[in-house]
């Protein structure tokens, strides 16, 4: 690694840490030629293969304006937006592997996506899917509605049985 400094062309690693998890290495170099130290920081890169077979970096900001256009005008805001693209990295990353296939992304994007605003889901999901029809936008949207009723149903269920049962007499 050149010495950012004097320009010298090689300097020597004086320590090596690990932060992120283990996702990063930092590692704290010394120049040999000027004696200034300087921090560099490694880390392994996820690669995303579109379609095409062309390979880019997996990049959060890239998610992020994606997601913000398919939020646009939706009660969504920039912090949502961030944790949505940060779960996804997550979603990504557990796979294990070096390279993912950008389908696998757009799927890691919409589970979270429906749960933050439908509207926002259905729009990226038109696209994502490419949905080329008005059929198609029907079946997402039933599936929308049957994931909803059913979602509500639960949670009336999850209230019934607490309330259901008779409360503990204590003491008498
Ligand atoms: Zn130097």
């Amino acid at each position: 690694m050149r010495c950012p400094y004097c320009r010298h062309a090689d300097s020597r690693v004086v320590d090596s840490r690990e932060a992120d998890d283990g996702q990063l290495i930092r590692r704290r170099r010394s120049c040999p030629e000027c004696g200034k130290r300087f921090t560099t920081v490694e880390e392994a890169v996820l690669a995303v293969v579109k379609r095409s077979g062309v390979t880019e970096p997996f990049s959060r900001t890239k998610i992020m304006s994606g997601v913000r256009k398919a939020c646009q005008g939706r009660p969504v805001d920039e912090d949502a937006i961030a944790v949505l693209a940060q779960r996804v990295e997550e979603t990504i990353r557990a796979k294990g592997a070096a390279e993912v296939p950008s389908h696998e992304v757009g799927l890691a994007i919409l589970v979270p996506l429906r749960e933050l605003d439908q509207v926002a889901y259905l729009r990226f999901a038109s696209v994502y899917k490419s949905f080329d029809s008005l059929d198609e936008f029907e079946r997402e949207i039933t599936a929308l509605r049957e994931a909803t009723t059913a979602r509500e149903a639960a949670v009336r269920h999850a209230v019934a049985t607490r309330s259901g049962g008779r409360a503990p007499k204590i003491n008498s």
